[in-house]
C-alpha cells in the first residue's frame, strides 16, 4: 500500500525520501519502505523490456543529485590502480616483449602511448579474442612500462567514500541482480525441450539491465567494492535466490534452475549427498595403467557422426572406455552459494553472451572480486568445457572462454592459489581427458584386430575444428608459471594421467600405403593429427621443459622418463608389437617417444644426469628405435614416389613433419632418439636395421646384377640415397649432443639464409620455435639481432624494373659461406628438394665468384663436427664398425664399375661417411681382437672395426648370389650344372673349379644384411638375460615382410676383387678426374698444403682430401696409398657414363630440350601467324597503289613503311589494308590533381587538418568555363576553352605497329584462347604481341610521307600577311583531305572506329560540358581537348618545360602524330560558320558586330579566350597536312592575342597608381619608331583601352593592392609577361616537334623563353643582348597593332556591368600549373593508423570494416563496405571514377597496402611503408613500427603520373566494383 503511493510520487523526490529515512540511526521503517517499494517495482513477472523497472533503480540509486551527477560523484572516489579496460575482438591492442612478465600482456593504445617503450620489442596487434588492459598490474608487466596515469597511484590519495553514498546501491543492487537471474532462468529452455527456445531473444530483452550493469562497472573502485559485496554475498544469495518465499513466480523459476543444472548433468552437492552417492576417489581405479589396460574390453559404440563432408571416413567405431577417467566431483557436481556463481553459471548457459563477459571482466580490477571470480570459474570448468562441445558456434564461444580465462590465468599468484585451493590441475587434466575420450578409435597400427591400444579419431569435429584449444591453451597458461608446473611435476598421479593422455595421440591417423588402386579420398585429416600432437601434447611438453633447466629438478625429469617409458611399455604391449613393423603402415605422431626424447635431452644437458640410469634394457631400445625409423624410412618413400596412390596429402604430411617451424617437436626429437639408441645398440645391428627399413638390402651386393624384392627399379637409387644421408645427417647432426643453443641458433639461422636471402621476418619464422614458442624468446644469451646481423648482409630494399618490389634481405656475408655452409642442415630443414639445390647453386656461385672454385660444379662441402657429449660418444661406433665398412666398399666397387642405380649423390654420401669415420675416431674396442668366428663369416670381411685400420685392408674374394643370367654367370666356362644352387653347399660346385678354389672358398666373403641382423638380435635379447624368456614369444604372423612373388633363381658365384677401400678410392679418383694415374707416387709429400687447398672443390678434392687424412692418421694407409699410385695402372675402366659426364651430359640434355620447347612454341606461334595471314589474305587487295589517291606530284619513296608485328610483313598503310599503332587509350585526370603550389598537399592526421580541393587545376577550369557559360555564346565558349583536365583521354604506345585486319584475327584468337587473364577480350583488351604491353585499341597510321619530308616543311620568305590570307582560304577549304573521305575506305572506318574507342575511354560527363548535351559543340570540345590532353601530358612528362629537349626520333616513337591525324580527319565533319571565325578577329580589323540579336548572348571577347586551344583548333579544322609556313603563321597570330592578354593581366595586379604611371609613360612611346613591338607602349594602351570602363579594373581593387607589396620594374614586368605566354609556347613548340619532326632544343630553364621562340621562329635565333626584353619582339603585327588591340579590349569593356564585374576573374588567368603529386605521407605509419583506423566515414556515418583513402585527394572511403554502395558500386571504385576517371590508387589503413583500381581491375600495389628491416607488413600482422619509404613513394607517384600503372604491374584482377 505503501509502495503503491510511493509509485505514484516523483521518483527523484521518493528516493530523497527514501535516503534520509535510511540515515537515521533507527532505519526499519525506510528499509520496510524500500523493499516493498522494490517488490513491486523489480517484478520479474513485468516483461523486461519495461524499463520503468530500470529507472527506478537509477533513481533510488543516484538520490536527490540524478544518475549522471551521481555517476561523477562516485567516479571521483575511484582508487583504482589499474587500467582494466575491457575489450573485445578487433580492437588494436600493444604487446610489449620489453616490459612483459606474462607473454599474454596486452595495453590498450592509451596506455600505451602514454606509457614509455622507445626502443623496446613492442607490437601492435589485432585482438582475436578481446581482452583487457594489464596496465598497473606488476603481477602481468613491469612497473616501467605502466602508463603515466597507472603509475602514479592515483588511488593511494583518493579520500574514503562517504557512508551514505553507495547505501542506496548497497540497499537495491541486489534485488536488481536477482532480478535478472530470475529473467535467465525464467528464459533459459533446453536446447531439445522446446522449439521456440530464443536465447538471443531473451538476452536481448535483458539488454538494457546488463548494460546498468556494465555502466556500474565503469564508476570505479568504489562501486565495484559494493558490487563485489553483493554478488559474493552467501546470506543475499540465500535469501533472496532460493524460492522459499511465497511468491509462486519465483518458485517457479528456481524449479527452472535446479532443472538446468539437471539438464547439464550436473547435481548440486546437496542433492548428491542426499542420495548417498558415495564420491569415488580418483586414481584408485583409474590411474594411467588401469585406462589402458582397460580399453581393450571396452565396449564399442556405433556412432553416427555427421560428417559435415559426407564423406565415409569418419565412419569408424567409436570407443567407450569402460573404467571412466571422469571424477564425478570435477565433472558433475557444482553448488552455488553466491550470486556471481549463478551468474556465471548462466553465461555459461547462454553461451557466453558479450555483454555479459564485458561485465564480469570490468570487474576484475577489484582484487577480491577476482579472486573469487577465479575460484568460480574455476568451479564451473569442466562445465563450461562440457557446454563448449556441445554448442553450435564453438568458435565464438571459444574466443570468449579465452577472453576471460587469459586474464585470470596469465597472473601467476591467483593461478597458484586456484591451483592450490581448488584443484586446478586435476580438473584441467581431467577435462582434457574428458574431451579427448569422447572420440576414440581402436588404434590400426600393428594388427588392429588384436589391438588394445585406442587413439583420438581425427575426422571428428572436435579435433577438426580445433575445439579444445582453450582449455590447451589455458593449461599451458598455467604451466608457463613455474610454481604451478612444480605442483603438476611432483603430483605422481597427475602425471600419468597426462601420459594416458598423450597416449592417445600415440599413432593417430596412420597412413597405409596403397599399392594398388589410387586412393579414393584424399583425407585432410592429417592438418588436425599435426595441430594436435603440436598444440595439445608439443606445448605442454615445451612449457614443463622450461622448469627442468637446472640441476635441482633432477628429479622431476626422472619421474616424467619413467612415467614415459612406462607409458610406452603399456603402448608396445598394447599394439602388440615384439620386433617386427607390419608393412605399409606409417604414423607420423609419436608423442611419446618425443617426450621421452626431449627429457632425456634436458635432463643430459641442463641437469648433468647421466643417460645410462635414464635408459632402459637393450630390447626397449631396441623397440623404441623401431618407429622413428619407420618414419625416416617412409620419408624417403615419399620422395621416393612411393606413396604416390595415397595422393598428395602424404606428401602433405612429410613436408609438415620435417618443416623447420615444428621440427623442434617433431624430427628433431625422433633423430635425436635414434642417436641416442645407435650410441647403446650393437652399430652392426643399427646398421643393418637401416638399411633393411629403406628395403635397399638387395642392393648391397658386389654382384652386377641383384633382385630386389621390395622395390621397384627406378625407387632402389633414391632410397639408397635416402639411406646414405639419413646415416650422415645421424652420424653428423649434434643439435641435442653437445652443440650450445648458441650455435644451434647460428646454424639454423646459417642453413636458412645458405637456401635464399632471406626478409628479417621470414626468417624469424623459420627458425625453429624453442623452447616455449610463446614467449618469443630465443634461447641462448645471443639474441636474435646480435646473430643475424653476425652471419648476415643486409641488402636495402630496392624497386625492381618490372614492377616487383623487393623487401629488404639478409644474405649469408662470404665468411659463412667458406666456413658454415652445411648442406646436411640444409638436407635436414628443408621441405623441397628445390631448396637444397638452391643453396647449392648458391654455393657455386660464391664459389666462383670469389675464385675458390671454378670449374665444374662443386661438391657439398664436407664441415667437421663439434665433439659430441661424452655421454652419446657412442655413436661414434656406427662409423667404425664392420657392417658400415663393408656397406661402403661394396658401394665404392660398385660405383667404380658403374654398376646402375649408382650416383653421385651416393659416392658423396659414402665419402662423407668415410670422412666423418676418420675424424671420429673411437677408442680401441678390446672385442676386435677376439678371433675370428666361422658362422660370423663376414667378421672375415675385415680384421676389425677400426675404419682407419679396415682402408687399406685388402679384399680378394666375394662370394655372391646373383641370378643365373648375371654376367658373372657367363664367365663362367662351362655352364652351371645345378640350377637348385644351394648356397651351403659348396660340394657340389667344387667340381667345377680350379685348382685354387678351394681355397678361394675359405676366403671368400659373403654378406647378408638380414641375416645380420637377425643374428645380431638374437645375440643382443639373449645376452640381456632377465628378459630371456620374453625374448621367445611367438611373433605374430602378419607382421613378418614377406617378399611377393616367386623366389629368384640364384647362384652362388665368387668374384675376384683385389681391392682395399684405398685402392678404390684411388682409381675412383681417376675415374673423375679422366686421367690414368691421376696420383703420383710423391703426391702425398706436401700433404698439410693439400689439406687447406682442399675445403672446397668436387669429388675429386674430396677424395684427395680423405687419402690425405688416412695417410696422416695412419702409417700404413699411407704407404699403402704410395704403393698403389706407384703402380702403372691399366688404362682406365670405360667411363662411358662417369658422374662428372653425366652431370655434363645432363646439364647438356637440359639445355637440349630447353631448346626444343623453345623451338615448338616459335613454331606453333608462327603457324597461328601464318592462320591470320591466310585470313587477312582473303580480303586483301593487292593493288595498294590504286588507292593512293594523294596527288601524284608526292614523292613514292619517302613513304614510310611499317612492320607489322603479328605476320611480319612490311609495307605502306594504306587506304584499303591501314596498319595501325598499338596503342592503350586511358581516361585520365592527373593534369585535373595539379595544383599552384609545387608542395604536395599534406594528408590530414588530425580533425583540424583539411584538404581543399578548390585550388586544383581541374576545379578552376570548370569554374572559368561555369562563369563564361552564364555570360556568353555557349557554342563560343566551348571553343574558348579546353577541357580533359579530369577525365582527359591519355594515349600511349609501345611503337608496335600491326595490319589492322591481322588485329582483328588476333583478337579472335584471344577471345578463343581461355588462357589469357587478367585482361577483357570484350572491351578490346590485349597485349602487343611483340612486347606483351597492355593495349586497348589500334591507332590507324596515316599513309604517306614521314614527317621528315623536308621540302614540304621548307621555311619560305612570304610576307606574314600572304600566309594569313593563305591561311585564311585554307580555312575555307574545308573538306579537302588526303584520305578519301567520299568513299567509306578501310581507313576512314577505322579511324571512326578508334574515335568511338576514345569516347568509350571516358565517362560521358567528361564530354558533356555544353548547355545541349549531345551537340556538335560537345564533340568538338572534346575531340580537340584530346590532343590538348596529350600535349599537356607530355609536357608534364618532361618536367614542366621543354629545356631538355628531344630529338625527331622522340616524334616518332610518340604517337601524337598520328593521332592529329585521326583528329583531325574526325574534325572534317564541322566546319566553323566563317563569321564566328576567330581567325578574322584575330587578324583583321573589323567593325564590331553589334548587330547580334538582343536575347543572344554574346560571343566570348578574345583575351578572354585561351590561346593553345585556340591554336589546336586551326590546326585540326585545316585541311591535312598543314604547311609548316600556315603553322608557324598560326602561332605568331595567336602569340599577339596571348601576349595581349598577358598585358591585360599584368595590367590587373597593378595598384591604380602603378596602372596611372605605367600608361602615362607608355603613352609616350607610342609614336615612336617599333612603338609595336614596345612593351610599355603596349601596355599603356592596353591600361587605357580597359580603362573605359570603370568597372573593369575596379572590381578586385583590394586584392591586387595586398599582392603589390614591391614595386613593379621593367624586370619583373618581363618576368611576368614571359612567364604568362611560356605555356603557349611550350605547346606549340612541342605541336611543331610532332607535326614536323623537328628537333627541340635544349637550353637552361632561365633561357627557356627565348629558346622556345627562337625554335617557333618568333625570335632570330642570334642572342639579343641589347634587348632583354624578348618577350615583346616576338610580336609580328599584320594589321595595326593598337586597332587590334583596342578592338579586343573593347570586347571586353563593351560587356554589360554585371558581366564586367566577373570580367577580372577572367582576363587573370592561372596558366602555370605545378607538376603533379600525390598527398604529402607522414614519416610513421601509426601516425595515419591511428587517426584513420576508427574514424567514421562521411558518407555513413560509420566506422568502416576496411577503411581505405585515396592518396590523390585524400577522401576517406568504406572499402568492400555495403553501407556505401550505390547503383551496386562500392565507394572505392565509385570514388576511383571520379576522383581519377577510373584511376584510383588508395592506401588500405588496416593493411598498410596501396591497392591501384583501374578501369574494371585492380592489383595489390604494395606497401610504401617499411619496417626497420625494410620490410612490408601487410595487414599489419607483426604490428612492428613502419616508415615511409620515400623512394618506393616517389615510385608510385611516378607511375601514377605516367600513366604506366598497367604496364609495370602484373597481377591485375577483376573487381566486379566490389571494393
Ligand atoms: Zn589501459
Ligand atoms: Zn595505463
Ligand atoms: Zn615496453
Ligand atoms: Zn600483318
Ligand atoms: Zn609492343
Ligand atoms: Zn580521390
Ligand atoms: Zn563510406
Ligand atoms: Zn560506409
Amino acid at each position: 500500500m505503501m509502495a503503491a503511493l510511493l509509485l505514484r510520487r516523483d521518483k527523484k523526490s521518493t528516493a530523497a525520501h527514501l535516503k534520509s529515512d535510511l540515515n537515521r540511526t533507527d532505519n526499519s521503517s525506510g528499509v520496510r519502505q524500500l523493499q516493498e517499494l522494490l517488490d513491486s517495482v523489480l517484478n520479474p513477472e513485468k516483461p523486461p523490456a519495461d524499463t520503468e523497472a530500470l529507472d527506478w533503480c537509477k533513481c533510488l540509486i543516484a538520490g536527490e543529485e540524478g544518475f549522471e551527477e551521481f555517476c561523477k560523484t562516485v567516479r571521483s572516489y575511484d582508487n583504482a590502480t589499474l587500467c582494466g579496460l575491457v575489450w573485445t575482438a578487433n580492437f588494436v591492442a600493444y604487446r610489449c616483449r620489453t616490459c612483459g612478465i606474462s607473454p599474454c600482456m596486452s595495453l590498450c593504445a592509451e596506455c600505451f602511448n602514454n606509457g614509455d617503450h622507445t626502443g623496446h620489442d613492442f607490437n601492435m596487434f589485432r585482438s582475436q579474442a578481446g581482452g583487457a588492459c594489464d596496465c598497473g598490474d606488476s603481477n602481468v608487466m613491469r612497473e616501467t612500462g605502466f602508463c603515466r596515469r597507472h603509475r602514479l597511484r592515483t588511488g593511494e590519495n583518493v579520500p574514503s567514500v562517504p557512508r551514505d553514498l553507495l547505501l542506496m546501491s548497497e540497499m537495491v543492487l541486489p534485488r536488481f541482480i536477482i532480478c535478472i537471474i530470475q529473467y535467465l532462468r525464467d528464459g533459459y529452455t533446453e536446447p531439445d525441450t522446446s522449439a521456440e527456445r530464443d536465447l538471443q531473444k531473451v538476452l536481448q530483452q535483458l539488454e538494457p539491465q546488463i548494460t546498468f550493469l556494465e555502466e556500474l562497472t565503469k564508476m570505479g573502485g568504489a562501486m565495484r567494492t559494493v558490487l563485489t559485496k553483493i554478488l559474493t554475498n552467501q546470506q543475499t544469495f540465500k535469501d533472496l535466490s532460493m524460492g522459499q518465499e511465497e511468491n509462486v513466480f519465483a518458485k517457479k523459476n528456481y524449479e527452472n534452475y535446479l532443472s538446468a543444472l539437471k539438464n547439464s548433468g550436473l547435481v548440486s552437492v546437496e542433492e548428491k549427498a542426499q542420495n548417498g552417492a558415495a564420491e569415488p576417489t580418483r586414481g584408485s581405479e583409474t590411474g594411467a595403467l588401469g585406462l589402458l589396460g582397460a580399453a581393450a574390453s571396452s565396449s564399442s559404440e556405433s556412432s553416427k557422426e555427421e560428417d559435415q563432408d559426407g564423406q565415409s571416413i569418419g565412419q569408424r567405431k567409436r570407443v567407450k572406455l569402460s573404467s571412466s577417467t571422469k571424477d564425478p566431483s570435477i565433472m558433475d557436481s557444482l553448488k552455488h552459494k553466491c550470486f556471481l556463481e549463478e551468474l556465471l553459471f548462466w553465461t555459461i548457459k547462454y553461451e557466453f553472451p558479450q555483454k555479459m563477459v564485458t561485465f564480469l571482466l570490468n570487474m576484475l580490477p577489484d582484487q577480491d572480486y577476482k579472486i573469487t571470480f577465479t575460484k568460480t570459474f574455476v568451479q564451473h570448468y569442466a562445465f563450461i568445457m562440457k557446454t563448449l562441445m556441445k554448442s553450435q558456434e564453438s568458435d565464438t564461444m571459444s574466443n570468449r572462454i579465452v577472453h576471460i580465462s587469459v586474464q585470470l590465468f596469465s597472473n601467476e599468484d591467483l593461478a597458484r592459489h586456484v591451483t592450490e585451493e581448488c584443484q586446478l590441475l586435476d580438473i584441467m587434466v581431467t577435462v582434457l581427458l574428458y574431451m579427448m575420450e569422447s572420440c576414440l578409435i581402436k588404434s590400426e597400427l600393428q594388427d588392429e584386430e588384436n589391438s588394445r591400444h585406442v587413439v583420438v579419431n581425427c575426422s571428428e569435429a572436435l579435433l577438426k575444428n580445433n575445439t579444445y584449444w582453450p582449455l590447451v591453451s589455458d593449461f599451458i597458461n598455467i604451466l608457463s608459471h613455474q610454481s604451478v608446473a612444480k605442483k603438476f611435476l611432483e603430483d605422481h598421479s597427475l602425471l600419468m594421467l597426462w601420459m594416458s593422455f598423450v597416449s592417445f595421440f600415440q599413432g593417430m591417423n596412420l597412413n597405409k600405403r596403397e599399392l594398388s588402386e589410387h586412393v579414393e579420398f584424399e583425407s585432410q585429416t592429417y592438418y588436425a593429427a599435426f595441430a594436435a600432437e603440436l598444440e595439445a601434447c608439443a606445448q605442454p611438453m615445451w612449457g614443463l621443459l622450461t622448469h627442468c633447466k637446472v640441476k635441482e629438478t633432477q628429479e622431476y625429469t626422472k619421474t616424467v622418463v619413467r612415467y614415459c617409458l612406462e607409458t610406452l611399455q603399456i603402448w608396445f604391449d598394447a599394439i602388440g608389437f615384439v620386433d617386427e613393423l607390419a608393412p605399409n603402415q606409417v604414423t607420423f605422431h609419436l608423442p611419446l617417444h618425443r617426450y621421452y626424447a626431449m627429457f632425456l635431452s634436458k635432463a643430459v644437458k641442463c641437469q648433468g644426469l647421466d643417460l645410462e640410469s635414464l635408459l632402459p634394457d637393450q630390447e626397449m631400445l631396441m623397440r623404441i628405435m623401431v618407429h622413428p625409423l619407420q618414419i625416416q624410412a617412409s620419408l624417403s618413400e615419399i620422395h621416393s614416389n612411393m606413396w604416390v596412390r595415397n595422393g598428395l596429402q602424404i606428401k602433405g604430411q612429410a613436408m609438415t613433419y620435417v618443416q623447420s617451424h615444428f621440427c623442434n617437436s617433431m624430427i628433431d626429437p625422433d633423430i635425436f632418439l635414434l642417436q641416442v639408441c645407435a650410441s647403446r645398440l650393437d652399430p652392426d645391428y643399427f646398421i643393418s636395421s637401416v638399411f633393411e627399413r629403406f628395403k635397399v638390402v638387395d642392393l648391397l651386393t658386389m654382384a652386377s646384377v641383384h633382385q630386389n624384392t621390395a622395390l621397384d627399379g627406378e625407387q632402389e637409387r633414391p632410397m639408397l640415397e635416402g639411406a646414405l644421408t639419413f646415416l650422415v645427417i645421424l652420424s653428423s647432426l649434434r643439435i641435442h649432443l653437445g652443440m650450445a643453443d648458441d650455435e644451434i641458433l647460428r646454424a639454423e639461422m646459417v642453413s636458412q639464409l645458405c637456401m635464399n636471402d632471406r626478409t628479417h621476418s621470414s626468417l624469424l619464422d623459420l627458425i625453429p620455435e624453442n623452447p616455449n614458442p610463446k614467449s618469443g624468446i630465443v634461447p641462448g644469451s645471443c639474441s636474435f639481432e646480435e646473430m643475424l646481423s653476425a652471419v648476415a648482409d643486409f641488402k636495402a630494399p630496392v624497386f625492381e624494373l618490372g614492377g616487383s618490389m623487393q623487401q629488404g634481405m639478409y644474405t649469408p656475408k662470404a665468411e659463412v659461406w667458406e666456413k658454415e655452409f652445411d648442406p646436411i642442415m640444409v638436407i635436414l630443414r628443408t621441405v623441397y628438394r628445390r631448396d637444397v639445390q638452391s643453396a647449392m647453386d648458391r654455393y657455386s656461385a660464391f664459389l666462383k665468384q670469389s675464385g675458390m672454385h671454378t670449374t665444374g660444379n662443386p661438391w657439398p662441402p664436407y664441415k667437421e663436427r663439434t665433439p659430441l657429449h661424452p655421454c652419446y660418444k657412442g655413436l661414434d661406433r656406427l662409423l667404425h664398425c664392420k657392417t658400415l665398412h663393408i656397406v661402403i666398399f661394396t658401394l665404392l666397387y660398385k660405383i667404380w664399375l658403374d654398376h646402375s642405380n649408382m650416383s653421385e649423390h651416393v659416392l658423396c654420401m659414402v665419402l662423407y661417411l668415410i670422412e666423418l669415420g676418420l675424424d671420429n675416431q673411437v677408442e680401441e674396442d678390446k672385442g676386435d681382437e677376439e678371433p675370428c668366428i666361422e658362422e660370423h663369416c663376414h667378421d672375415s670381411w675385415f680384421p676389425g672395426t677400426n675404419l682407419l685400420s679396415n682402408l687399406h685392408h685388402v679384399i680378394n674374394y666375394v662370394r655372391v648370389r646373383v641370378p643365373e643370367t648375371a654376367p658373372e654367370v657367363k664367365r663362367e666356362r662351362e655352364p652351371p650344372a645345378s640350377t637348385s644352387a644351394e648356397a651351403s653347399n659348396f660340394g657340389q660346385n667344387s667340381r667345377r673349379l680350379t685348382g685354387n678354389w678351394r681355397e678361394n672358398v675359405r676366403e671368400a666373403q659373403v654378406f647378408s644384411l638380414v641375416a645380420e641382423r637377425r643374428r645380431k638380435f638374437q645375440e643382443i635379447i639373449n645376452r640381456s638375460s632377465t628378459e630371456a624368456s620374453q625374448a621367445v614369444r611367438p611373433k605374430s604372423s602378419s607382421t613378418r615382410w614377406v617378399p611377393p612373388g616367386t623366389p629368384p633363381q640364384l647362384v652362388t658365384e665368387i668374384l675376384e676383387i683385389h681391392e682395399s677401400m684405398l685402392s678404390l678410392l684411388i682409381k675412383l679418383h681417376q675415374k673423375l678426374s679422366a686421367k690414368q694415374n691421376s696420383l703420383s707416387a710423391t703426391w702425398l709429400e706436401d700433404m698439410d698444403a693439400n689439406l687447406n687447398r682442399h675445403a672446397h672443390g668436387d669429388g675429386i678434392t674430396a677424395i684427395e682430401r680423405i687419402l690425405t687424412k688416412a695417410a696422416t692418421r695412419s702409417h700404413q694407409s699411407k704407404r699403402s696409398i704410395q704403393e698403389i699410385c706407384g703402380k702403372v695402372f691399366p688404362p682406365v675402366a670405360p667411363k662411358k657414363n662417369s658422374p662428372t659426364a653425366k652431370k655434363t651430359m645432363d646439364k647438356e640434355e637440359r639445355r637440349q630440350r630447353a631448346r626444343e620447347r623453345q623451338q615448338k612454341l616459335l613454331a606453333e606461334f608462327a603457324s597461328r601467324q601464318k592462320s591470320f595471314m591466310e585470313t587477312a589474305m582473303d580480303v586483301e587487295s593487292p593493288d595498294t597503289e590504286a588507292a593512293m589517291d594523294l596527288g601524284a606530284s608526292e614523292v613514292k619513296e619517302s613513304e614510310v613503311l611499317y612492320d607489322c608485328v603479328i605476320c611480319g610483313q612490311s609495307g605502306p598503310s594504306t587506304e584499303d589494308r591501314p596498319t595501325g599503332l598499338v596503342v592503350l587509350l586511358q581516361a585520365s585526370s592527373v593534369l585535373g590533381h595539379r595544383c599552384k603550389s609545387d608542395e604536395a598537399k599534406k594528408l590530414p592526421t588530425t580533425d583540424e587538418e583539411r584538404i581543399y580541393p578548390a585550388d586544383t587545376c581541374g576545379a578552376a577550369h570548370d569554374v572559368r568555363l561555369a562563369l563564361m557559360q552564364s555570360f556568353f555564346k555557349d557554342s563560343s565558349c566551348l571553343q574558348s576553352v579546353s577541357i580533359g583536365w579530369d577525365g582527359g583521354v591519355y594515349v600511349q604506345t609501345c611503337g608496335h605497329t600491326l595490319h589492322i585486319d591481322c588485329h582483328k584475327s588476333y583478337m579472335e584468337s584471344l577471345r578463343n584462347d581461355q588462357v589469357m587473364q587478367g585482361f577483357s577480350v570484350d572491351k578490346g583488351e590485349f597485349t602487343c604481341p611483340l612486347c606483351r604491353q597492355f593495349a586497348n585499341s589500334v591507332l590507324p597510321c596515316r599513309p604517306g610521307r614521314s614527317t621528315e619530308v623536308v621540302s614540304w616543311h621548307m621555311p619560305s620568305n612570304k610576307k606574314t600577311s600572304v600566309l594569313v590570307k593563305e591561311v585564311e582560304d585554307l580555312q575555307e577549304q574545308l573538306g579537302f583531305f588526303p584520305v578519301s573521305t567520299t568513299t567509306e575506305s578501310n581507313l576512314s572506318k577505322e579511324m571512326e572506329l578508334v574515335i568511338k574507342d576514345i569516347k568509350n575511354t571516358t565517362q560521358r560527363k567528361y564530354m558533356d560540358y555544353g548547355k545541349n548535351p549531345g551537340s556538335p559543340d560537345n564533340d568538338f570540345l572534346f575531340m580537340y581537348s584530346v590532343a590538348r590532353t596529350n600535349l599537356e601530358l607530355e609536357l608534364v612528362h618532361r618536367g614542366g618545360n621543354l629545356c631538355s629537349g628531344g630529338a625527331s626520333g622522340a616524334a616518332k616513337r610518340s604517337c601524337l602524330n598520328q593521332l592529329f591525324h585521326v583528329l583531325a580527319m574526325h574534325m572534317r565533319l564541322y566546319s566553323i560558320d566563317s563569321a564566328y571565325n576567330p581567325w578574322t578577329r584575330l587578324t583583321q580589323v573589323a567593325p564590331s558586330r553589334d548587330n547580334c540579336l538582343d536575347d543572344e548572348r554574346p560571343e566570348v571577347p578574345m583575351l578572354f579566350r585561351d590561346c593553345p586551344s585556340l591554336l589546336i583548333i586551326f590546326v585540326l579544322t585545316m585541311p591535312q597536312p598543314l604547311r609548316k609556313e600556315h603553322f608557324i603563321c598560326l602561332v605568331r597570330m595567336l602569340y599577339n592575342l596571348q601576349y595581349t592578354q598577358a598585358l591585360a593581366a599584368l595590367s590587373a595586379k597593378f595598384s591604380p597608381e602603378e596602372r596611372q604611371a605605367w600608361s602615362t609613360s607608355g603613352t609616350l612611346k607610342k609614336n615612336a619608331f617599333n612603338a609595336e613591338k614596345s612593351y610599355e607602349a603596349l601596355l599603356s594602351h592596353v591600361i587605357t583601352e580597359l580603362s573605359k570602363v570603370k568597372t573593369v579594373y575596379d572590381v578586385n581593387t583590394d586584392e591586387p593592392s595586398m599582392l603589390s607589396s614591391s614595386v613593379w620594374s621593367p624586370q619583373s614586368i618581363e618576368y611576368s609577361l614571359q612567364q604568362f605566354c611560356l605555356p603557349y609556347l611550350r605547346l606549340s613548340c612541342l605541336l611543331q616537334h610532332h607535326l614536323y619532326g623537328d628537333n627541340l632544343s635544349g637550353c637552361p630553364e632561365e633561357e627557356e623563353f627565348s629558346g622556345l621562340a627562337g625554335c617557333l621562329g618568333l625570335l632570330d635565333p642570334a642572342p639579343q643582348p641589347s634587348n632583354p626584353m624578348y618577350s615583346a619582339s616576338c610580336l609580328d603585327w599584320t594589321v595595326s597593332a593598337f586597332e587590334l588591340m583596342s578592338q579586343w579590349c573593347s570586347e571586353v569593356t563593351g560587356l554589360a556591368d554585371t558581366q564586367a564585374e566577373k570580367s577580372m576573374t577572367l582576363l587573370v588567368q592561372d596558366l602555370q600549373w605545378a607538376s603533379p603529386h600525390l598527398l604529402h605521407l607522414p614519416d610513421n605509419y601509426n601516425t595515419i593508423f591511428q587517426y584513420y583506423h576508427k574514424k567514421a566515414c562521411t558518407a555513413c556515418k560509420k566506422v568502416p570494416k576496411d577503411p581505405a583513402l585515396c592518396l590523390v585527394c585524400g577522401t576517406f572511403v568504406c572499402l568492400k563496405g555495403l553501407c556505401c554502395k550505390q547503383h551496386g558500386i562500392c565507394e572505392c571504385v565509385w570514388h576511383s571514377q571520379h576522383c581519377g576517371a577510373a584511376t584510383g590508387i588508395f592506401l588500405l589503413i588496416n593493411a598498410s597496402v596501396i591497392i591501384i583500381i583501374r578501369g574494371h581491375r585492380f592489383c595489390l600495389w604494395g606497401s610504401v611503408y617499411l619496417d626497420a628491416h625494410g620490410e612490408e607488413d601487410r595487414d599489419l600482422r607483426r604490428g612492428k613500427p613502419l616508415f615511409l619509404c620515400v623512394e618506393r613513394y616517389r615510385v608510385l607517384e611516378q607511375q601514377w603520373v605516367s600513366h604506366t600503372f598497367d604496364h609495370i604491374n602484373k597481377r591485375w584482377g577483376p573487381h566486379y566494383n566490389g571494393l
